[in-house]
């Protein structure tokens, strides 16, 4: 019996996400007693890898192989499913992003296992093994009771948070079997879009809505999420009114995001909107009306016109920079 958690690398380079999966996989192996065992794919250094035994990793498995640097989803699952045959790994963890939606289904069904996605807390229990999640846009939560031998989890993020555990990570290379078959669809060169925060994985979002009154007031938006390094989202009207792309919409319909700071500018805080930002940590709402739900809903507060309010943040958080 062991529990495996899969390390996602970006370029040779793990992030927060990771560390706070090993961090959550680490506790689960040590309430059952048992090993967590953390897997990496793709050319990652000795040193990178190494720092997962901050957080626990006290055995990595790492797949170097150059010809999977970029993720195929067919052939990780296909790594992750022989590993976790091998080592008679009963819990398979992943992150909940968009690599883990992809492969957490594959290896549930390769290895015939009950499968639960963005799951939000440690288990409730462990035998019988029950999670807990969030349902109906997140106006309940479901405790889902898995009875398969082997269990595959994608964890939400910020579910958890980053633990530090030092141990002594053993680093174990794996060559496994996979066939040519699997690289059917292959992902040959990934280009990064310059100059933008990717709104999955920022840790500060500026994000705005109607209440800005037109797509050429954006550039306050803008300005503020330059000085804080943040990304930019919008609520669905100012992305169907197509003021900005689809791809910022935030939302039941649109993106669900966690990040550690979520400033809401004239956005009312529809639950259709609440929805995919009531993980972040922390909220900020400027609005110009004080009975506005998103004030239900925000750590803080600033009643005050968008126009004046977004640039004099920006002001002043240049001002404390400098
Ligand atoms: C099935 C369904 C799915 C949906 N999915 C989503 C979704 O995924 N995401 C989403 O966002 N919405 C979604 N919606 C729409 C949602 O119900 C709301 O209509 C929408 O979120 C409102 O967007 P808004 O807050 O930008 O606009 P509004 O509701 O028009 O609010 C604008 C806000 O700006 C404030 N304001 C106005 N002027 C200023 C100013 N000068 N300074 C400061 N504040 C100002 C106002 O007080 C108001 O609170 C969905 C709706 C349905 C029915």
């Amino acid at each position: 019996m062991s529990v495996i958690a899969f390390a996602k690398n970006w370029n040779g380079k793990f992030k927060n996400s990771t560390y706070e999966l090993v961090s959550y996989t680490k506790k689960i192996a040590d309430q059952l007693n048992t090993k967590l065992i953390v897997v990496s794919i793709g050319e990652v250094n000795n040193e990178d890898l190494k720092s997962l035994g901050k957080y626990g990793a006290e055995r990595l498995i790492s797949v170097n192989d150059p010809q999977m640097n970029i993720l195929t989803s067919r052939v990780y699952s296909q790594v992750i499913s022989e590993i976790a045959e091998k080592e008679g790994a009963n819990i398979i963890v992943l992150s909940d992003n968009n690599s883990g939606k992809a492969i957490a289904p594959r290896i549930s069904v390769k290895m015939k296992a009950g499968m639960v996605a963005a799951v939000q807390e440690l288990p409730v229990s462990l035998d019988p093994f029950i999670v807990k999640k969030r349902v109906f846009s997140g106006k309940a939560f479901a405790h889902v009771q898995i009875d398969s031998p082997v269990k595959v989890l994608t964890i939400a993020k910020n579910c958890f948070g980053v633990l530090e555990n030092q141990v002594d990570c053993l680093i174990e290379e794996f060559e496994p079997e996979v066939s040519k078959d699997l690289y059917k669809i292959q992902v040959l060169e990934e280009e990064e879009q310059k100059n933008k925060v990717i709104l999955s994985d920022a840790d500060i979002v500026v994000s705005a809505g109607r209440g800005m009154r037109s797509p050429d007031n954006w550039g306050v938006v803008e300005e503020l999420a330059e000085v804080l390094g943040a990304g930019t989202a919008c609520s669905r009207p100012v992305s169907d009114e197509g003021w900005r792309g689809h791809e910022e919409h935030v939302g039941q319909t649109g993106k669900v995001i966690a990040p550690n700071l979520y400033f809401a500018a004239g956005i009312s805080g529809a639950i259709q909107h609440v929805a995919g930002i009531s993980r972040s940590k922390c909220i900020v709402a400027i609005n110009i009306d004080p009975e506005a739900p998103i004030f239900g809903v925000a750590d803080y507060g600033i009643i005050g016109d968008v126009m004046e309010v977004l640039p004099k943040l920006t002001e002043a958080i240049r001002n404390s920079k400098s």
